[in-house]
């Protein structure tokens, strides 16, 4: 009844209000037809600094740090593989989930690769604290998640070794990391057992993010088998490990590569890389209990009962 009342009180306004919007709809839908409302690009780069601002916004503060590098692929990949797999998968999935994306990096650990042409291999000081002073710097701009994506299987221990330093000092913000490229399960049938480098998954990658850089014809020219050389047992780590087994840098056989292949597996990267940005959005314990943290670690006596 109340509301029947008040309905009636306000008809006569409501009328008035709906007549001049139909009036004036015409006028309206064409106005939005000329000025489209602008996509904002998920690239850093090409944003101008107040659109950088709507993208902070827009993002919740999560930024992507797609992790490349520049070593040799095989005898038929191109030098920055990684990289280019990495930015392509990110892009994609910031294209899903918006996400504002860091230019290309590729200061990664690959000492290993040192022997081949074109590694670009810089210091692990260097290394540690460059990504220290881009990830300080990203979250000085509002990137208060910054999502390492991991391209590099080099990598693997310095990503974790890095998020885990975060601990060192306080910091405002969390290094969140991603570091898979390669479905276990699932898709076309994989011919190769041994495809660890630029071999069967990886070519096919390629083959779908830039296929104009595959050379297929070569990928035989070398011997991507592992030659077993180092007589000790698997569970004792040495740095020279991949070259005992590896020496050509190159893991596998990429000369059966198939763009069905890198389809599939692509569509799981940038799938996978969608998940972890919504779950990264979602987050609202790390950056809590690391500045709980951060705290108790400043008298650590107290936290004794
Ligand atoms: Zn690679």
């Amino acid at each position: 009844m109340r509301m029947m009342t008040r309905f009636l009180k306000t008809s006569f306004v409501d009328t008035f209000l709906a007549l001049s919007v139909v009036l004036s709809l015409p006028q309206f839908l064409h106005a939005q037809a000329a000025v489209p409302a602008a996509k904002l690009s998920a690239h850093w780069e090409e944003l101008t600094a107040s659109d950088f601002r709507e993208g902070i916004h827009r993002s919740q503060g999560t930024c992507l740090l797609p992790f490349g590098i520049l070593e040799k692929h095989g005898p038929h990949l191109p030098l920055g593989t990684d990289l280019l797999d990495v930015r392509y998968a990110a892009l994609h999935a910031a294209d899903q989930e918006y996400a504002v994306v860091f230019p290309e990096y590729y200061f990664g650990q690959i000492a290993e690769a040192k022997h081949e042409p074109g590694t670009i291999a810089y210091s692990r000081t260097l290394q540690l604290a460059l990504l220290q002073e881009t990830t300080d710097e990203m979250a000085r701009n509002g990137c208060k998640k910054v999502l390492i994506v991991n391209g590099h299987g080099g990598n693997d221990s310095l990503l974790p070794f890095f998020a885990q330093t975060q601990l060192d000092k306080p910091h405002d913000y969390v290094v969140y990391v991603f570091d898979e490229r390669t479905p276990r399960e699932g898709g076309p049938a994989k011919k190769t057992k041994i495809d660890m480098h630029a071999g069967e998954s990886e070519t096919s990658k390629m083959m779908v993010s830039r296929p104009d850089t595959v050379h297929l014809d070569r990928a035989t020219n070398e011997s991507g088998a592992d030659q077993a050389r180092q007589k000790i047992p698997p569970d004792v780590y040495t740095g020279i490990w991949w070259y005992t087994r590896f020496p050509n840098h190159y893991s596998g056989d990429g000369s059966v590569a198939t763009k069905e292949l890198g389809e599939f597996q692509m569509k799981w990267w940038i799938d996978s890389v969608v998940k972890a940005i919504r779950a990264v959005k979602a987050d609202d314990v790390s950056l809590k209990l690391q500045n709980e943290f951060y705290e108790k670690s400043t008298h650590p006596l107290d936290t004794q009962p």
